[in-house]
């Protein structure tokens, strides 16, 4: 019996793990976000209707299911807050029955979203692509010990003090280096009222609430955001978001970090997508990618920027399952590709004359091209497919393809974004 499973990305985001979670949930009774921030986007499509989620657990649709923002979650009130009633607003219920927020998480304060935005336009041409949430600002000043914890909102006159002192410093930063307006004493008032208050009756002590549980054996599902490509350590540096987004980190940044994760599901879509900027060797230009990226509406959710496509990468995404030590692939979106004649994959990646089939270091990968080998395509719809065997010839010869060389078994094929557009291997 597996207590512990971890959803994670192995490519560069965006891989359909909202979709993966919703499907799951129903085998879990907690549902736990351990990194990232509101510049997360999952879609989960189920009877509520459509909703893209940026903090909340993916399991907050399934009545019973406890959902938990761990302590190494960007813990923004704003984006929380207006998630909460936008989510209420459709049916969703909410409350400190079915969501736990880390008294131990700490906030994204009212001036990161601002730095994100003045360091991009500092940063012109070179910039990183930056979701501009607060998301690197706010990871940084954590590193420095520079922001406060959502516990500290129960002690209102300490949090102030320790706000204040913080809004000191950071005004110096905006107006001295950025020449940007401070921020006041009373926007931050205001921050506290409208956007923490709202949040109090959810923060909780949830390492001793996810220890109890682990000793009933309840069963714990980790909500990775972004995939293994993005991840500040193991992700191509320095294009990676500011968090880790490793299994590995799933204990740390979630309250129980003696857990040990039984199942870790790496999610990849059919091809690859990349929103951002950065070292993208599959990558496709002109009408093909055009068409990839029309098929498979491959544009931010957030912003509607779209995202740059291309073949599957299985350089990158052998990497992926081996860094996050990956027991079983979900792959997504299969039925994207169902129109082509032939189907693209990149194999390995050229450098210098050299075929190398590893992850190179970050500093040569904008020298690497691919290796592409095509495989011939099923050109029928597969989106009423529920059984292994009734996939086309063509399609199972690609999803075995794909899981010979990751080297782990490709346990699920998601053949549409609906909670039940699933074939389950085995
Ligand atoms: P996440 O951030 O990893 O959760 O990924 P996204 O939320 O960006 O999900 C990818 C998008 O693809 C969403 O709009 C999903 O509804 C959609 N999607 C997920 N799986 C499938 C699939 O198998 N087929 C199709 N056509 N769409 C899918």
């Amino acid at each position: 019996m597996a207590f512990c499973t971890a959803i994670v990305g192995i490519n560069w985001g965006d891989e359909g793990k909202g979709r993966m979670v919703d499907l799951l949930t129903e085998n879990f009774d907690i549902v736990v976000r351990f990194q990232g921030g509101g510049n997360a986007g999952h879609t989960v499509i189920n009877k509520y209707g459509e909703f893209l989620l940026h903090l909340l657990p993916a399991g907050i649709f399934r009545p019973g299911v406890m959902n938990v923002l761990g302590n190494g979650v960007a813990l923004d009130p704003e984006s929380l807050t207006k998630e909460i009633r936008d989510l209420e607003s459709k049916g969703v219920e909410i409350s400190s029955d079915n969501l736990m927020i880390s008294d131990r998480a700490s906030l994204l304060l009212p001036w990161h979203r601002k730095l994100d935005e003045l360091e991009e336009a500092r940063l012109k041409e070179k910039k990183f692509g930056s979701t501009k949430q607060g998301i690197a600002p706010f990871y940084s000043d954590k590193y420095q010990k520079k922001t406060v914890l959502a516990g500290e909102l129960f002690y209102p006159q300490k949090m102030k003090a320790h706000l204040l002192d913080l809004m000191e410093w950071k005004n110096l930063i905006l107006t001295k280096v950025y020449d940007a307006d401070p921020v006041t004493e009373a926007e931050l008032d205001q921050w506290i009222d409208e956007w923490c208050k709202p949040i109090m009756p959810y923060i909780g002590n949830a390492r001793r609430y996810l220890r109890e549980a682990q000793r009933n054996e309840e069963r714990i599902l980790f909500e990775a955001q972004l995939g293994t490509l993005r991840d500040l350590d193991y992700g191509i540096y320095p294009y990676t978001t500011s968090s880790n987004t490793l299994a590995a980190y799933a204990p740390i940044g979630s309250g129980l970090p003696g857990a040990k994760i039984d199942r870790i599901i790496g999610v990849v879509k059919a091809y690859s997508t990349c929103l951002g900027e950065g070292p993208f060797v599959c990558e496709s230009h002109g009408d093909e990618a055009e068409w990839l990226r029309k098929a498979g509406n491959e544009y931010d959710d957030k912003t509607g920027k779209p995202r740059r496509v291309g073949p599957i990468d299985l350089v990158a995404t052998r990497y992926g399952v081996k860094v996050q030590a990956v027991t079983e692939v979900a792959l997504t979106k299969l039925d994207v590709l169902s129109d082509l004649d032939e189907i693209p994959i990149c194999v390995r990646y050229r450098l210098n004359g050299q075929e190398l089939d590893y992850l190179p270091f970050p500093s040569v990968l904008d020298e690497c091209e691919p290796v592409i080998e095509t495989m011939k395509g099923w050109k029928c719809d597969i989106s009423g497919i529920r059984d292994w065997w009734d996939l086309p010839e063509e399609a199972k010869a690609y999803v075995n393809r794909i899981e010979r060389a990751v080297g782990c078994v490709i346990k699920w094929i998601s053949v549409g974004p609906e909670r039940h557009s699933i074939i389950q291997r085995g």
